[in-house]
């Protein structure tokens, strides 16, 4: 949850194409599959499935770079995502 922000009342389909969004890092690629919130006045920085929608205050990351995320010192992580189907891992290691 960002604070501020209004929960969604509209479900979005699972095909739509803002699940296809791209990797928010610099010279990358690859698709986005995590998203990444902060809030300052907790030192907290959230890592959480791909949000439905895209938002200023949050960064889309690639399964890469949310797994090589790290947070400055004093600052906590929380990896809030889903845990990923058997189906769509071993679809990525073949
Ligand atoms: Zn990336």
């Amino acid at each position: 949850m960002v604070p501020g922000v209004p929960p969604l009342l509209t479900p979005v389909p699972l095909t739509s194409a803002a699940m296809t969004r791209q990797c928010a890092r610099p010279s990358c690629d690859r698709q986005a599959v995590a998203t990444l919130s902060y809030q300052y006045s907790a030192s907290v920085v959230w890592l959480e499935s791909l949000a439905p929608e895209p938002h200023p205050m949050t960064h889309d990351l690639c399964d890469l770079h949310a797994e090589s995320q790290s947070v400055p010192m004093g600052w906590e992580l929380r990896d809030e995502r889903v845990p990923r189907l058997p189906l769509a891992v071993a679809a990525e290691i073949g």
